[in-house]
């Protein structure tokens, strides 16, 4: 029989992160943002408990289990305040593409840093000129005898500063298709030649994003990782994987931005009782459970295709979880301001700052306008407007 209740073991799992998560909590996490200061305590213990690498093979420190474990514990770190978007991009985007087509060096060389944190991955697919559309990225890599030599410009990097390498998608320098052949390559941010300088954005948050500029940097040829002439299948390897934990990342922002409405709207009293006795109250409230769960419902469905192996059926349901869970996580995020009037737009309250943090899964990994893109394509067979 199928079943629509996820494991004991996996209940506990998101009972322990909540935990851990709320030892640390959303006042620390936005004080942390607010004073330009780094959330490294918390990466770290996530990664001491074996969370960090959960999805990662057991031989090269992690714990052996799937995306539906580390959506899991991205999502309880969201639901507590404490949204990590480098959860996205090191163990689930870069740990999945390393795990699944890097030689055995290379797993041995970077996952055991991927899953104690201390060795972060950051991910660098998005340009300037490209934007949405990756086929027509610039970035270029250039034989240099054994080695490579890396050139071009990305935009809106997360997570450089607390990165110790970057997994850069390149194309090589064979135009002759005209089509781009990607291929990925581990940048070291030490690198000579690379530099990352940060954006200033409106989001409260300790993790910042970067404008990187590779200029003639040197890399060793074992810096490729995975086939010279299968970058397709490998980067697309980590795109399911950063769709349902995006949308995980978003739900759990939506539960956060919901429970202290609903705490809120329990306790304000401005009339004879709380404001949550008004239905114009309640009912946005309610609505935003109802969808919610059925964001959660569909993510955790395409993390369970994923994880037996049905990348196609995955890729229908990542994307219509991380569309669902954007909008679920917008919607929330705006009536919990409403809940609290004034003071939705306090700093004190911090509820405003959600705004932007869950406008922001609307827009990133992949936009809500390419995901109905690839619904009305795939799902609908309507014919390509792009
Ligand atoms: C907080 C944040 C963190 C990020 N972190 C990373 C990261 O770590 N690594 C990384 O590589 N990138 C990262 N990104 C970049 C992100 O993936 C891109 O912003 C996103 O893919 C959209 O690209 P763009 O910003 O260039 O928008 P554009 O491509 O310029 O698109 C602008 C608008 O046009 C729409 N549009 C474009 N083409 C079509 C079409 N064919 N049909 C319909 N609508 C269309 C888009 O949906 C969008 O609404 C991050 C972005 C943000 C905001």
């Amino acid at each position: 029989m199928t079943s629509y209740t996820e494991s004991e073991e996996r209940r506990a799992l998101r009972r322990e992160v909540a935990k851990l998560a709320g030892k640390f909590g959303r006042e620390w996490f936005t004080e942390k943002s607010r004073a330009g200061e780094k959330t490294t305590e918390l990466w770290l213990e996530i990664g001491r408990s074996g969370y960090l690498g959960i999805n990662i093979p057991e031989e090269y420190g992690g714990g052996g289990g799937g995306i539906g474990d580390i959506a899991a514990v991205c999502e309880e770190l969201a639901a507590q305040g404490c949204p990590l978007l480098l959860m996205v991009v090191s163990p689930a985007i870069c740990g999945t593409i390393i795990s699944r087509y890097g030689t055995e060096e290379q797993k041995q060389k970077w996952l055991p840093g991927i899953c104690d944190g201390t060795g972060t991955m950051a991910f660098a697919i998005t340009e300037p000129d490209a934007g949405t559309n990756s086929h027509n990225i610039t970035t270029t890599a250039r034989r240099d005898g054994d080695g490579w030599v890396l050139n071009g410009r990305k935009i809106y990097i997360s997570g450089v500063d607390e990165a110790d390498n970057v997994l850069v998608v390149a194309r090589t320098e064979d135009t002759r298709t005209g089509k781009v052949k990607p291929v990925l390559f581990v940048v070291p941010t030490d690198s000579e030649g690379f530099e990352a300088r940060p954006i200033a954005m409106e989001i409260v948050s300790p993790e910042l994003q970067f404008q990187v500029f590779l200029d003639d940097v040197h890399l060793p040829a074992d810096a490729l990782v995975g086939d010279e002439s299968g970058g397709l299948v490998q980067l697309f390897a980590g795109l399911n994987p950063e769709r349902i934990m995006a949308a995980s990342f978003s739900t759990g922002l939506a539960r956060f931005a919901l429970d202290r409405a609903s705490a809120y709207a329990k306790e304000r009293v401005v009339f004879q009782a709380p404001i949550g006795t008004h239905q114009a109250i309640a009912h946005p409230l309610a609505q935003s459970k109802i969808e919610i769960e059925l964001a959660r419902l569909m993510t955790q469905k395409a993390a369970a295709l994923y994880d037996a192996g049905d990348d196609v059926g995955a890729g229908e349901a990542a994307n219509m979880a991380k569309y669902a869970a954007a909008e679920a996580a917008c919607d929330a995020a705006d009536r919990a301001v409403q809940t609290h009037g004034g003071n939705g737009i306090t700093q004190e309250y911090g509820m405003a700052g959600l705004l932007v943090a869950t406008r922001a899964g609307r827009i990133a990994p992949v936009s809500r306008e390419m995901i109905l893109n690839f619904v009305a394509m795939h799902s609908l067979g309507l014919p390509k407007s792009y």
